[in-house]
């Protein structure tokens, strides 16, 4: 006999903070929802639960106006009526770093946890694409299942179902496999999150609604439990839901309606599920559709704000908290409050419609003010970490040089050594307003001759810039503020080696300097170092050699132009454009830097594009001619456009540094840096979160887009055995693998729309993006296959900002070169080094790139007691014992994300 039948009805709102309203708006609705449904929790005991869309913050939001409702919220909150969590934020995956996914789920958690309870539900209703590695993410945090509304093959309302083709499941029930083997029961919201909103109460209206909706229930549904959402996008709450259950259980006596919640609907689904749910691997991006509503050009959505997170991000969680733990080792304390604030402030950015750019304007303005406070608190940490530190660093050695020795010292918060050029400013003379300031004095102080060492004494080549005389003050901790007048300089030079993790100390003394004529410009307008030759073409193009296996790469940056006629959620190209390239154009190439360390050539593109698209797009626009069916195309009439490319070569460094830089005076168009790999490959590999995800270059056969744009972190990679190039970069989220032949590498550069896009009609002039911009990347040249693991690290290490601090002539405990943690492996990166609230541990976190396992070697010279095996919310497992000057040895899994906590 068939089980009987129950449709799960879970009462929700999706709340998207902001929008297509600016935040405030969507506010004063969102304490109109709350208030109402706190009126009929408590009016009504039929109306049985709630979710709260997965997202704590909702619960912050409505304090803000009604502080004293928080005692209410916390009683129904712990009788499970109010379902809150995992979540603080409902981000975009791909466009936030992978340790920003972590923290979402961690502070999400923790609140939950204190309002009284987590629902323990991997909530992606509205993600644009879902990461491979969430199954693995949410594993580790406890949560068995992941409920999501994209990704896989559609099959269902907003996604239009054919019947002839083949679903890549045929339930919307499946098991969702990371890249490591963890899985978790996945759920797609086959007939979207609004299925079940506005259920009739009224008889007639109900049979007629009811019909439809189970018939579109059991289509898919892999068990007799199934799932209606009675809520929407900004729904208010349907009070009179009870009476509408009681009237289905009239109309269907065989059916069982219950108001149910995601936890009860869940278990039940994991108990009865059949054997045989098909098994979907890794990342969900619908690849398997036409393409046209993946909505993955978010990722070149207002760049300008992508670039902002990729800074903040890697401010707080590869700066701030590494140098918050080699403090706390130091016995500072840990500033968990304030870390927590600036995470938050800066997750606030995260949501999909904040960080994707596919808002309206006033939102995206209020996002660049968070952006900054979240930066500013980022900054004062790393001030007070940097201070503390220097502090306790022994700089007597050099005293040898005399006592008017300037030293300072180089922090490299990532994971591997580092080399690299680095600049740091140095007061050479401070006057306090307390005890005189003389400017002429200032002014005129002697130089002398200075040469820069290191603490072995070995002589760095530098340039200096003498800045003049500057205000400045301290403000000290027990004291009022402290003006002074300073004589400043800048130091350029190649910091070599510097240890993970750690610092090495240097100082500007007086002696000699030894002159260096060397250079890296070894012909006109061509460059070169041990590891590559680059040259610039006259049409402003690089040819870069890998002088490790002789592979030239040719035609590199060129840019591309195209029109744009789609809106912040998708690019649209014209019909029967053709792109705008510079590859005719005659640059100007000027040399403006050329040390022994580093050479610089600047290149100038005087370009001419068109103006903006005809004026027929703002009428379909207006019209909601929906994008793909719009015919307008670019004007005849053009506008200046200036491209300055600058090209850095670092005496030590494979990576080649290109600064970009323009004033957009056009509108809706594309601007691409294309990179020529002439590789032949099927796949390229793009950093994701966790993940370096392996792409085809080809899309599917229902692909129907011309466009196959996808999404990046740091970098993408093509390559085979013996050759590769990677494209690293800072906040460009964007690239495609186009299918010329040569399988060029396009990064987005810029993408300027006028619209909004989804349900309507919204004007985003500043979606635009008219005005200055400077963007950077990198390119990396290597010998393929073998050789990932260095170009990745690069890459990586590109992301993170170096620290520089000057400090005075002092004893201290901490020897002037040092490394806080030292680890080894075959193919693991470094991710984040923080400390756990819960339990004052240090914890460590790296992942495996690679599909094979690997050993984690860790060796640390900190006064750790003992190390185990932790997770992604920070939990204690397994005990780690050190194996005498071996270290702590921990086998990792392919793929696997792994965290060790260290006692101190
Ligand atoms: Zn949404």
């Amino acid at each position: 006999m068939e089980d009987k039948k129950v449709i799960h009805i879970i009462s929700h709102t999706h709340w998207d903070r902001e929008w297509y309203l600016p935040y405030e708006k969507h506010h004063v609705l969102l304490t109109k929802l709350m208030d109402r449904l706190l009126e009929t929790l408590e009016s009504n005991p039929d109306f049985k639960s709630f979710h709260l869309d997965g997202q704590t913050i909702i619960l912050d939001d409505y304090l803000q106006i009604y502080p004293d409702t928080r005692e209410k919220l916390q009683t129904f909150v712990k009788e499970e009526r109010l379902h809150i969590g995992p979540w603080y934020i409902l981000q975009d995956e791909f466009l936030t770093s992978s340790e920003a996914n972590i923290r979402n789920l961690q502070y999400g958690m923790k609140d939950a946890a204190r309002w009284g309870g987590v629902a323990k539900i991997g909530y992606f209703p509205d993600s644009f694409g879902n990461i491979g590695q969430a199954p693995q993410i949410l594993s580790q945090a406890g949560i068995n299942n992941a409920v999501f509304g994209r990704g896989v093959k559609p099959t269902g309302f907003n996604n239009a179902v054919s019947e002839a083709e083949n679903f890549e499941s045929p339930y919307s029930e499946m098991l969702w496999r990371s890249p490591d083997g963890s899985s978790v029961l996945g759920i797609l919201f086959a007939n979207w999150y609004c299925n079940g909103n506005e259920v009739p109460t009224n008889e007639i209206q109900a049979q007629k609604y009811w019909d439809h909706h189970i018939a579109s229930l059991e289509k898919y549904a892999a068990t007799p439990h199934m799932l209606m959402l009675n809520g929407c996008d900004h729904q208010p709450i349907q009070t009179d839901l009870p009476e509408a259950i009681r009237t289905a259980e009239k109309l269907y006596p065989n059916i069982e309606f219950v108001h149910s919640n995601f936890n009860d609907y869940v278990d039940k689904l994991a108990a009865t599920r059949p054997e045989n749910l098909k098994v979907i691997d890794g990342e969900l991006r619908s690849q398997q559709t036409d393409g046209w509503g993946t909505l993955v050009n978010t990722a070149s959505a207002r760049v300008y704000i992508k670039q902002m997170n990729q800074l903040n991000q890697a401010l707080l969680e590869k700066v701030a908290e590494p140098l918050s733990v080699f403090a706390y080792l130091q016995g500072e304390d840990y500033q968990h409050h304030l870390i927590e604030y600036a995470w938050k402030t800066l997750m606030q950015n995260h949501p999909h419609d904040s960080i994707c750019g596919c808002s309206v304007d006033e939102v995206h303005r209020e996002m660049v003010t968070r952006f900054e406070k979240s930066k500013h608190v980022a900054e004062m940490i790393i001030d007070e970490s940097l201070e503390s530190i220097s502090e306790k660093i022994s700089t007597a050695i050099f005293e040898k040089w005399g006592d008017d020795a300037l030293p300072f010292t180089v922090y490299n918060t990532t994971g591997w050594n580092r080399t690299g050029v680095v600049s740091i400013t140095l007061d050479i003379r401070r006057d306090y307003f307390a005890t005189g300031v003389n400017k002429q004095e200032l002014k005129e102080f002697p130089l002398g001759e200075r040469t820069l060492v290191d603490d072995t004494g070995t002589e760095y080549q530098y340039k200096a810039e003498d800045l003049g005389i500057f205000f400045d003050y301290d403000l000290p901790e027990e004291k009022f503020r402290q003006p002074y007048m300073a004589r400043r300089i800048r130091l350029t030079f190649e910091a070599k080696k510097v240890p993970a993790l750690g610092y090495k100390t240097y100082a500007w003394v007086s002696a000699a300097k030894h002159k260096d004529p060397s250079s890296l410009i070894v012909n006109e307008n061509e460059m070169e170092n041990k590891f590559v030759n680059v040259k610039i073409n006259e049409n402003g193009s690089l040819t870069v050699t890998d002088k490790a296996n002789r592979r030239t790469f040719e035609e590199l940056c060129v840019y591309e132009d195209t029109g744009d006629i789609g809106n912040e959620y998708m690019y649209k190209q014209p019909n029967n454009e053709k792109a705008l390239t510079t590859k005719d154009l005659i640059a100007k190439v000027n040399i403006i830097e050329d040390t022994p360390f580093q050479a610089a050539y600047e290149i100038v593109h005087e370009w001419e594009i068109p103006k903006s698209a005809a004026d027929i797009l703002e009428k379909e626009q207006k019209e909601l001619v929906w994008f793909t069916g719009r015919t307008s195309e670019r004007t005849e009439e053009t506008v200046p456009f200036v491209i300055k490319t600058v090209v850095t070569l670092e005496k030590n460094s494979k990576g080649i540094n290109v600064k970009t830089s323009y004033n957009n005076q056009a509108k809706d168009h594309r601007l691409r840096a294309l990179f020529p790999t002439d590789i032949q490959t099927d796949v390229h590999y793009a950093d994701s979160i966790f993940e370096i995800a392996k792409r085809a270059n080809e899309p599917s056969q229902e692909w129907a887009n011309p466009d196959h744009s996808q999404h990046q972190q740091a970098f993408v990679d093509v390559r085979n055995d013996i050759e590769g190039l990677t494209i690293a970069n800072l906040g460009l989220n964007e690239y495609e693998i186009i299918r010329d032949g040569r399988n060029t590498i396009a990064v987005t550069l810029l993408r300027s729309v006028g619209e909004l896009g989804d349900w309507g009609y919204f004007a985003t002039p500043e979606a635009q993006c008219l005005g200055e911009h400077s963007v950077s990347f990198r390119i990396y040249p290597h010998e393929g296959k073998a050789d990932t693991t260095k170009a990745y690290q690069d890459a990586y290490q590109y992301q993170v900002p170096w620290s520089l601090k000057q400090t005075g002539l002092h004893d201290g405990e901490l020897l002037p070169v040092h490394s806080f943690l030292q680890w080894e492996s075959s193919n693991l990166a470094f991710s984040s080094m923080k400390v756990s609230e819960q339990s004052g541990d240090v914890m460590v976190r790296w992942f495996n790139m690679a599909d094979e396992s690997d050993t984690l070697i860790v060796k640390s010279s900190a006064p750790f007691h003992d190390a185990y095996i932790s997770n992604v919310i920070e939990g204690k497992g397994k005990s780690l014992h050190a194996d005498g000057n071996e270290g702590v040895q921990v086998p990792v899994r392919k793929y696997e994300i792994v965290t060790v906590g260290f006692e101190k």
